[in-house]
């Protein structure tokens, strides 16, 4: 099935995104999180949130849930790993399906982290960022894993099953209930070092021998999303009507720069899907 508009991310840019497009009648898939924006949820009070003043974050993200179950959209639950231009359509890889799209829009809120050295020259060569794709690459292998919230302990446990030695990096405060092969070590990840392919993660404290290294973020850098995509310092490039270099490839929200404003994302959100609407008629 070929989807008229996918959407990654579900804050105020991609739900707005996903209402339009809803309203204008195209047949949407919206990928993101059933807990909606952690940002949002953060937020104390939104007080320049025109017609919710004086809103708590959670109190918004529930009046953003009501508002897009009236119009019957729902949320495909999943993490995107990949953004393929093939085209004249996009094929979507995430975490447990591919999905295939017409247009794309991405609003993922992103802040850029900045990745370990030579992390993106190892991409597909030892280093990866998701643990179902890849993880039986990793069978009886040693491997080190990154992450940077505990919401990844799942993944890591399903790693320890396969991996024959795992060190784990948490780059976070509590860490849960973790399989007994897991090593933690409480160290700073710096550099990634191999020939062909991944042979040594280096941290501010050792050097470890691996087969591969599992950077598990919580966000995925739109440029490592989408190869090919024009990004300038920590924002994507769009024009005014939102769209990116890539044909057919519109982005919204924190994503696209300052301010980062919720009602700005969702604004922006609007226009994006009247684009992607107005590049499906053309
Ligand atoms: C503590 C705090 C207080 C704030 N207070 C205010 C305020 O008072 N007023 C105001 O206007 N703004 C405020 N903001 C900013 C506001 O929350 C953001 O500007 C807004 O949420 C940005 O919306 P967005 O849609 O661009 O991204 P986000 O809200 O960040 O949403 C991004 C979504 O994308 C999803 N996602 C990310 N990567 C992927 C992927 N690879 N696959 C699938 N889904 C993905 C995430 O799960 C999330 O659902 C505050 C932010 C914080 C953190």
């Amino acid at each position: 099935m070929e989807y008229d508009i996918a959407i990654v991310g579900t804050g105020p840019g991609g739900l707005e995104a996903a209402i339009t497009a809803k309203i204008r009648n195209k047949n949407i898939l919206l990928l993101g999180s059933d807990n909606l924006s952690e940002k949002i949820d953060k937020g104390h009070v939104f007080e320049n949130y025109l017609g919710l003043s004086h809103i708590s974050g959670s109190d918004l993200n529930k009046s953003f849930l009501d508002h897009i179950k009236s119009l019957g959209i729902e949320i495909t639950n999943e993490k995107v790993m990949n953004i393929y231009d093939m085209g004249d359509s996009f094929t979507i890889q995430a975490e447990k399906n591919m999905y295939n799209a017409k247009t794309v829009i991405l609003a993922t809120g992103v802040s850029f982290g900045k990745p370990y050295e030579n992390e993106e020259q190892f991409l597909g060569r030892g280093v990866s960022y998701c643990a179902t794709c890849d993880g039986n690459l990793y069978k009886n292998k040693k491997i080190a894993v990154i992450a940077t919230s505990s919401k990844e302990e799942k993944e890591v446990n399903f790693l320890a099953e396969l991996a024959s030695d795992i060190i784990y990096i948490p780059l976070y405060k509590d860490i849960g209930k973790l399989d007994s092969k897991i090593i933690i070590k409480r160290e700073a990840p710096v550099k990634i070092i191999g020939n062909i392919k991944v042979s040594k993660l280096v941290t501010n404290q050792a050097e470890y021998d691996v087969d591969g290294i599992f950077i598990l973020r919580d966000a995925i850098s739109p440029k490592t999303l989408v190869p090919g995509l024009a990004t300038e310092e920590d924002r994507v490039i769009v024009d005014r009507n939102m769209a990116t270099n890539i044909k057919g490839l519109f982005a919204c929200g924190d994503i696209v720069g300052k301010p980062y404003q919720a009602i700005k994302a969702a604004g922006e959100g609007n226009i994006a899907a009247l684009s992607a609407v107005e590049y499906l008629a053309e």
